[in-house]
């Protein structure tokens, strides 16, 4: 027998696993909307062409080669990631306390910042918004933190419970870090208001809490990459320190290409080194060093004044589209006379609207119309499309009446 023959048959990812189901229907109907993956009006996935011209601009340069990048990844790409997300101009950058690695896409980026912090950090217990996305409380217990979480979403309200997020952030032991979504909050779609932000700030800082943010769409909630990074430029511009992961998974639909970073910010240069320096011997082990391609798109674009400015056209028709999703949906649950205030639809923001539908109604959506989703009645905004809304709707309106 097999020496691995006592292994029991493990489930599949919740969130993945929407997609094997979805692809196992015959349906013609089926709609997927489990996965947080942009698609376009004809329900394809979506190649920028801003991401072609950079690709084709790379192939043409026989001056490239395949050698390995250093541990921490491409220099210009570091640099540039950082400058998009902080702001051009940044005092932290300007005065070198910014630290910044390239790292498999959002996903890697937060297990390399919670390594280096289980390695380094003198508190290890990490708070997560209830709820967060599905794969964050075992990234960072695999990594060595303590998981523990504070309330974030409202069911009754549908929208933000400040009250509760400032009590369980209140009570946290001083110096925990906080993990915080910075804009397109997954899976509720519900962001702090400006105002609320720099309350948590206050909070925050007042504590000693380590943000640690999340930053998987830039640009994508809002169509704006200066809107989508106010968060983290409020905990940066008061010149305390924090963690982001970037990815551009979503802003520039390099999903499968693996490309991301993690920034620290610290209060001074000589401590941004030696920390660089420790992430170094956090990733060598792991990967030795992150794959060149996705991160080559990514600095020829935002290096380029011209590419640039076409990134931005084409992220903002990407979260158009999304918002009229929204609207659309929500005009066609109103046209239904469906039961119920939809109102959130159009008020959450990013890739996900939370329909507050239940296990039973998922279930019975899946069931009698072939419509894929996260059990927790997450839907994709992002692979809906003017022609599905209707399927959709009539799905909902069936399933709460
Ligand atoms: N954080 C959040 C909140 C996300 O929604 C995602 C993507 N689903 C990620 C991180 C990471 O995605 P990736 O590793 O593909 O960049």
């Amino acid at each position: 027998g097999s020496v691995f023959s006592n292994l029991v048959q493990a489930p599949e990812d919740p969130i993945l696993g929407v997609t094997i189901a979805y692809n196992k229907d015959p349906s013609p109907v089926k709609l997927n909307l489990g996965v947080g993956a942009y698609r376009t009006e004809e329900g394809k996935p979506l190649v920028l062409n801003v991401v072609r011209q950079a690709e084709q601009q790379l192939v043409n340069d026989s001056s490239r080669v395949k050698e390995y990048l250093p541990i921490v990844g491409l220099a210009d790409f570091n640099k540039l990631s950082a400058k998009l997300i902080l702001g051009a101009d940044s005092p932290a950058i300007q005065e070198n306390r910014v630290t910044t690695v390239q790292c498999l896409s959002g996903t890697g980026s937060l297990r390399v910042g919670a390594e280096f912090l289980a390695r380094h950090y003198h508190e290890r217990t990490i708070y997560i918004p209830l709820p967060t996305w599905g794969n964050h409380p075992k990234v960072f217990t695999l990594a060595g933190l303590s998981v523990k979480s504070f309330r974030y979403y409202d069911p009754t309200t549908r929208g933000l419970n400040f009250q509760g997020l400032l009590e369980d952030l209140q009570s946290a032991p001083s110096g925990a870090i906080v993990l915080l979504h910075a804009c397109a909050h997954n899976p509720t779609g519900v962001d702090p208001t400006p105002q609320q932000w720099e309350q948590i700030r206050q909070l925050l800082r007042s504590k000693a809490l380590l943000p640690f943010f999340d930053s998987a769409y830039q640009g994508f909630a809002s169509g704006s990459l200066d809107t989508d990074a106010q968060s983290v430029r409020m905990f940066v511009a008061d010149g305390g320190e924090c963690l982001v992961a970037q990815s551009y998974a979503k802003n520039m639909g390099l999903y499968g290409e693996r490309v991301g970073a993690l920034s620290i910010v610290c209060r001074a240069a000589d401590v941004a080194s030696r920390v660089e320096s420790q992430l170094k011997l956090v990733i060598r082990p792991m990967y030795s060093n992150p794959p060149i391609h996705g991160a080559s798109i990514v600095a020829t674009i935002l290096k380029d004044r011209n590419m640039f400015q076409d990134w931005t056209l084409e992220l903002k028709a990407m979260a158009d589209r999304i918002i009229s999703m929204r609207q659309q949906l929500f005009d066609a649950l109103c046209a239904r006379g469906t039961p119920g205030d939809w109102s959130h639809i159009i008020r959450q923001i990013g890739m996900f609207t939370f329909t507050g539908l239940n296990l039973d109604q998922v279930a019975f959506m899946t069931k009698e119309y072939h419509i894929y989703m996260t059990s927790d009645g997450r839907i994709s905004m992002a692979g809906l499309s003017s022609r599905t809304v209707p399927h959709l709707a009539d799905a909902i309106h069936a399933a709460v009446t």
